[in-house]
């Protein structure tokens, strides 16, 4: 039996291997430890060496974070705007919170990454709610951008695809000569639009010769709502790191989502007592995430239909006897299969219930039928929204088989959470059911839905999935990457 204050019992697997840091205050933040007692056993481990990196990042992350005296000396550059020569041998990147939150989550991660592999310090943006959603991910020093940041949440809301401030603009307005080394002098910091709407210049930051500018530049302030990590492959200078990072290719996410996004005690209360009361009984769990991309809410028939159409076909769940009131074959206690679906409305739950409730199951099983919440519409500055949002992703990463929505970064963020290959629905053209409704992913990756197509080495534009057996197109998206 699972319970919330239960102490993590210490032969449980509670670091994830060696994933986590011990000795956080288990009472500050349960979600950290006692994840484990709601996973099932993990057929993933981490490398020993990404399990070191981590160690050093923390341990960089010390000695450089908010209010060391290497943050305050590096931050006096920033403050005066001229560049001397760094002593402190701290850098940063600092994450502006953009965004639903699915995207927000897969783009931290990407700026995680990029961090871990370019040795700075990652400082995040609160936004409205990060502080709300996540607990502290390093040991002892804050992640959060303090509040007196010399550039104000204002500047970087207004940041965008025209700032002068940014490289992509810099490379455009010829500020910055890619044939240099080192700018003369790099300036103190710079921002990196790689948001959705990003162009050609932004998009060299994912060429090795940008790289080497960026390595002098002590402050980098990214904004993206994209999970870039698939291009990082492609660069050759981390390439090799990569690899020993990442042995096994498909598990980037799932690892680092899991080292660094523990939900706060609120999230961590929804998730805990929705799944003990709802989901734990159950002989087996079964997540559907319905994402319509439409302006009108629905629900619509054509959608439901696919949902159908998806869970028989791939034997998800049970067709129905619509001949028979009473199918129990046996007398014995039948199998019950929980279903939890998430979705802004409530229509296809009613109808998926009312289904299981109107006729039995051709093979006696029982349906049970739940969705936590149906908010009707985003609402991404609402925070008790936002904790639902997250509580929803992290219970459907609890079940043993997930359905997900085409192009949905929700759906991505519980299916590598969980470590789940989805079965993805097909978005829908013209208002009708796609045949077939859906296909089973070949990885557990999120996809990058906007990656560059370009060569750096010979300035042509290429099909980047087509360079790497590791890096290929997504299922649900025909020009998005992923890792495989
Ligand atoms: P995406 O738009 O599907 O890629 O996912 P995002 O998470 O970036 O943005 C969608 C936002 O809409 C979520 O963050 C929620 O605020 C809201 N939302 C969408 N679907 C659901 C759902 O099934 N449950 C809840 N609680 N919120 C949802």
């Amino acid at each position: 039996q699972k319970s919330y204050l239960r102490p993590v019992d210490v032969r449980q697997d509670k670091l994830l291997g060696g994933l986590l840091l011990e000795g956080f205050d288990e009472n500050s933040c349960f979600s950290r430890y006692q994840s484990v007692l709601y996973r099932k056993k993990p057929s993933h481990q981490p490398s020993s060496h990404l399990i070191s990196r981590l160690r050093n990042h923390e341990a960089l992350h010390k000695r450089c974070g908010p209010c060391m005296g290497s943050y305050n000396a590096t931050l006096e550059r920033l403050k005066s705007g001229k560049y001397t020569n760094s002593s402190t041998g701290c850098k940063y990147i600092v994450w502006i919170s953009f965004s639903g939150l699915g995207n927000r989550i897969l783009s931290l991660i990407s700026a995680f990454l990029y961090a871990l592999l370019t040795n700075r310090v990652l400082l995040v943006d609160p936004g409205l709610d990060i502080p709300d959603l996540f607990c502290e991910p390093f040991p002892e020093v804050s992640w959060l951008l303090p509040p007196d940041f010399p550039i104000s949440t204002d500047k970087f809301n207004s940041f965008n695809q025209k700032s002068p401030e940014s490289y992509g603009n810099m490379l455009k307005n010829n500020n910055v000569s890619c044939n240099s080394i080192v700018f003369t002098p790099p300036p103190p910091y710079l921002y990196l639009h790689l948001a959705h709407d990003y162009d050609e210049h932004d998009k060299l930051f994912f060429c090795d010769q940008d790289q080497t500018l960026l390595h002098n530049v002590p402050w980098l302030i990214m904004k993206t709502d994209n999970y870039f990590i698939p291009s990082l492959f492609l660069i050759p200078s981390f390439e090799q790191e990569l690899n020993n990072l990442f042995p096994e290719k498909g598990t980037v996410f799932h690892h680092l989502c899991r080292y660094l996004l523990h939900p706060t005690n609120p999230v961590w209360g929804l998730i805990t007592r929705y799944y003990d009361a709802y989901l734990a009984k159950a002989d087996e769990k079964i997540g559907i995430q319905i994402r319509v991309f439409k302006t009108d809410p629905g629900p619509f028939k054509y959608v439901l239909d696919q949902i159908l159409a998806c869970t028989s076909k791939e034997n998800l769940l049970p067709r129905i006897n619509k001949k028979e009131s009473i199918i129990n074959p046996s007398g014995k206690k039948p199998k019950t299969i929980a279903v939890l679906m998430t979705s802004l409305s409530s229509g296809y739950f009613e109808a998926i219930r009312n289904m299981y409730w109107e006729n039995p199951t051709v093979t006696g099983e029982v349906i049970e039928v739940y969705q936590p919440s149906h908010e009707e519409y985003q609402q991404t500055e609402n925070l008790i929204h936002n904790r639902k949002a997250l509580a929803e992703m992290y219970l459907l990463s609890l079940t043993d088989k997930l359905v997900t929505s085409s192009w949905s970064t929700f759906g991505y963020v519980a299916q590598s959470l969980g470590g789940l290959r989805p079965w993805i629905l097909y978005k829908p053209e013209n208002q009708t059911t796609p045949d077939p409704p859906c296909r089973r992913a070949v990885s557990m990756e999120p996809c990058f839905h906007a990656p560059p197509f370009y060569d750096c080495k010979t300035k042509t534009g290429i099909d980047t999935g087509k360079l790497v057996p590791h890096v290929q197109h997504c299922e649900d998206m025909s020009w998005g990457l992923k890792l495989f």
